[in-house]
């Protein structure tokens, strides 16, 4: 069984949740929304809804871990397991 992470709803599309990500190449944490595929690379961001097309860098990143979150500009936010 394996835990996956998201910050709640795309403010982008209001239909898919936020997803954490983090990229292997820069170890960034990000949200990447499973149904418009935007992604927004801290809640800051999130808040400004300045997000970035995720197809582009998406080859190389895994679902994030709990403690790339706790390391990552989302610790402070509101975060929901879902365990599949
Ligand atoms: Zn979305």
């Amino acid at each position: 069984m394996s835990c996956h992470f998201h910050a709640g709803l795309c403010p982008g599309c209001g239909q898919g949740r936020l997803f954490l990500y983090r990229s292997a190449d820069t170890g960034t944490v990000y949200g990447h929304c499973e149904e418009c595929e935007w992604g927004y690379r801290s809640p800051d961001r999130l808040a400004a809804r300045d997000g970035f097309l995720t197809l582009l860098d998406e080859e190389d990143a895994e679902p994030a871990n709990e403690e790339d979150i706790r390391r990552s500009a989302w610790a402070n936010g509101r975060i929901f397991a879902v365990r599949e």
